[in-house]
């Protein structure tokens, strides 16, 4: 019996799912001709807000965007600490890099792949002002001990929300804890746009106003430049589309998690699954698992055509691009990077789909 190929995500099955509604969208674009910060963002930002019942939502270029102009808005002294995870995508160190400060990274619970809050404390130095969590994968992280460490010591808290739409922590969204909270919606994460965008969410109406000026050359009304800023807009075509998958977005959540469950329920206990805690609700923009023949593993599925993913295969501080961290050693990080394997968990798959995917896997000698 022939099985077709189950790739690791079908971007273009996905928006099919969308097309009419798409397409209506931009004919309406086109015939109204304006191009850039129109209605489009003015109502995304509103309904992103009420999505996650917070009124402030910026929308900016990208989640990198998003995360330094978050940094930019604490104004923080060059030199500054600010806390992260060793496991993190690139961009959460590039935002801290771009802005002058130093990341400092702590180590990964290797359970949730998340910092390690009883790690914050000793990490801490007179230099520390800030820090930064990420949600990875679409698990919040451990929320009640890092904000009574940030609370304790007066640090900022920013969280990279970048895979983490909708998830929750005790049923409080991610986004909802921070000073500020970095969201991107490329067209892999769980609210994908058809190109680049993200958004910033922020507390103060001070802050509000400070990005939306730093998004748009500094400027408050045209031609006045008050502040330093950036051209990092949210684009009006992406901000349409966004507005069509908003709706939808719970949808595909749940999706996400039924696909979740299915691996959670079936793969033998030769795999490292991901740990599931009633007061975490994760959103599975990424399912892992980890093994310790990983390569192999992922080998072995290409065989019977099914793609998979690594997030990520270096860490952060083996980067070229970090050669001054090169010498440093973050064990747990080190091993989630050589063991995790990311498997087919999208919109586009069916449950089918996963049920293969189990099949092949449990067979895995
Ligand atoms: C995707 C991602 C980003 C960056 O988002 P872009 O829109 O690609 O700039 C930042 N942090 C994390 C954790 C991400 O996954």
């Amino acid at each position: 019996m022939s099985h077709t190929a189950i790739p690791y995500e079908n971007l273009n099955k996905l928006n099919k799912s969308f097309e009419s509604l798409l397409k209506q969208k931009f004919s309406d674009f086109l015939d109204k001709g304006w191009y850039v910060l129109g209605e489009e963002v003015v109502a995304f930002e509103k309904e992103y807000g009420a999505f996650n019942q917070e009124p402030h939502v910026v929308g900016v270029a990208n989640g990198l965007d998003a995360l330094i102009l978050a940094l930019k808005c604490c104004n923080f002294d060059a030199g500054a600490e600010v806390l992260v995870p060793s496991n993190t995508y690139i961009a959460t160190i590039l935002a801290i890099l771009h802005c002058n400060l130093v990341p400092v990274f702590v180590e990964p619970d290797i359970k949730t792949y998340n910092i390690d809050p009883t790690r914050i404390a000793e990490a801490i130095t007179d230099k520390t002002v800030a820090v930064m969590v990420v949600h990875l994968y679409g698990l919040c992280c451990d929320m009640d001990p890092i904000l009574s460490v940030v609370e304790k010591r007066g640090l900022k808290l920013i969280e990279d929300c970048a895979q983490a739409h909708g998830a929750t922590y005790k049923g409080k969204l991610a986004g909802t804890f921070g000073d500020f909270a970095a969201f991107s919606f490329y067209p892999t994460k769980n609210l994908g746009a058809l190109g680049d965008a993200g958004a910033v969410i922020c507390k103060s109406e001070r802050h509000f106003k400070q990005l939306k000026q730093l998004r748009n050359y500094g400027s408050e009304k045209k031609y006045l430049n008050g502040i330093v800023g950036y051209n990092s807009r949210l684009d009006e075509l992406q901000a349409a589309f966004l507005r069509i998958k908003l709706p939808y977005l719970d949808k595909i959540n749940t999706h996400k998690k039924k696909l979740a469950a299915i691996y959670q329920s079936s793969l033998n206990d030769g795999f490292i699954k991901p740990v599931v805690h009633s007061d975490f609700d994760h959103v599975y923009h990424i399912y892992n698992i980890r093994h310790p023949e990983r390569d192999r593993l992922k080998a072995y599925l290409l065989e019977h055509h099914i793609g998979t993913e690594i997030h990520y295969p270096v860490a952060p501080h083996k980067q070229k691009a970090m050669q001054s961290m090169n010498h440093m050693s973050f064990p747990v990080s080190e091993e989630i990077h050589n063991t995790t394997l990311s498997l087919p968990c999208s919109f586009a798959h069916s449950e089918a789909d996963i049920y293969r995917v189990v099949e092949i896997l449990n067979k895995f000698k």
